[in-house]
């Protein structure tokens, strides 16, 4: 993986080889865990928006990329799909999202780390369900069970069958009543999640010959001494990038990110993390890489 320096990349559009021009959307999510689209629809969908290269990266699985490239090969779409994830960690009591992208998804150690991520899902689910039913809500497990089918099982399942048997008005107030995590407990339903740490994803995302980023670093309501030392921790386990474009990220936070990124020389990505259509924030829609940035695809050459 060869590093270009900044200097490399003096546009507005980058002029990486096979990316010129093109526009890229490298966080998304299908049915496989928590996005409400199957990967068919999210690929026709990324179609209509016009988008060049898409990574699907869902929660701790990677199993929407086969359906997704066999439909792109099937109805001879042009789009370039990148093989990602999304995998949750664990640093110093917060839950850190670490995303890998162009990743060989038949790697051994990142099978191995999946599998591992599974069973610690399925565990929490398990724990949640139990909870909820102390609060006075015994179908909520198996219900969210259902909807999560074969897919990875997330908290977003749980929030969505709470409000569909009525317990909730928002999924929002899911988190905030029940399973969300503020402060230093959590909520009445929150079960402390068992899993695997910066430094395992980074490694099984680098034995997949993928980039590891940091995924959505504004989104974790840290102070900015903890997330600086979150980057340097980060940095010091050879990740190689921040996600420093998002669809809601003002220019201050867009800026602040950039800075991170040169100053701990970090690769930048942009994605959306669409998980269903909504009015706030679409495929592909604000993506620009700033200029100065050093692109993740840059390292994919
Ligand atoms: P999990 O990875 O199982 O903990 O599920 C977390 C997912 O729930 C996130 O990826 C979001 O898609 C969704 N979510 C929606 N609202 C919230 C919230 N307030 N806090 C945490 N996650 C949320
Ligand atoms: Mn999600
Ligand atoms: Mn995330
Ligand atoms: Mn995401």
């Amino acid at each position: 993986m060869a590093l270009l320096s900044t200097t490399d990349f003096p546009h507005q559009i980058v002029e990486t080889e096979g990316f010129a021009h093109k526009r890229i959307d490298l966080h998304s999510h299908t049915n496989c865990s928590d996005g409400t689209l199957t990967p068919q629809t999210l690929i026709d969908r990324a179609v209509n928006f016009q988008i060049d290269v898409l990574a699907i990266t869902d929660h701790d699985t990677v199993a929407g990329l086969d359906i997704a490239q066999k439909y792109i090969e099937e109805q001879n779409i042009s789009l370039k799909l990148i093989n990602g994830i999304e995998i949750s960690t664990a640093w110093q009591g917060f839950e850190i999202h670490i995303v890998g992208l162009n990743i060989d998804t038949n790697n051994d150690a990142l099978k191995t780390l999946i599998e591992k991520q599974q069973q610690a899902r399925e565990q929490r689910a398990l724990s949640m369900g139990e909870k909820l039913a102390k609060c006075g809500f015994p179908d909520v497990y198996a219900d969210a069970k259902e909807m999560a089918g074969e897919g990875s099982i997330t908290r977003a399942h749980f929030a969505k069958v709470l409000h569909q048997q009525g317990h909730v008005n928002t999924m929002q107030q899911a988190f905030d009543k029940y399973i969300g995590k503020k402060g230093s407990k959590g909520q009445r339903a929150y079960v402390k999640p068992n899993w695997c740490s910066i430094e395992e994803a980074v490694q099984a995302i680098h034995h997949a010959g993928g980039s590891a980023v940091m995924a959505h670093p504004i989104r974790y309501d840290l102070t900015a001494k903890w997330l600086r030392r979150l980057i340097v921790h980060f940095s010091e386990v050879a990740g190689d990038g921040l996600e420093v474009v998002l669809p809601q990220m003002n220019p201050e936070q867009r800026r602040k990110m950039l800075a991170y990124c040169q100053e701990y020389n970090l690769h930048a990505s942009m994605g959306s993390d669409f998980h269903y259509p909504n009015k706030w924030s679409d495929l592909g829609r604000n993506l620009t890489m700033p200029v100065g940035a050093k692109p993740v695809w840059a390292q994919w050459q």
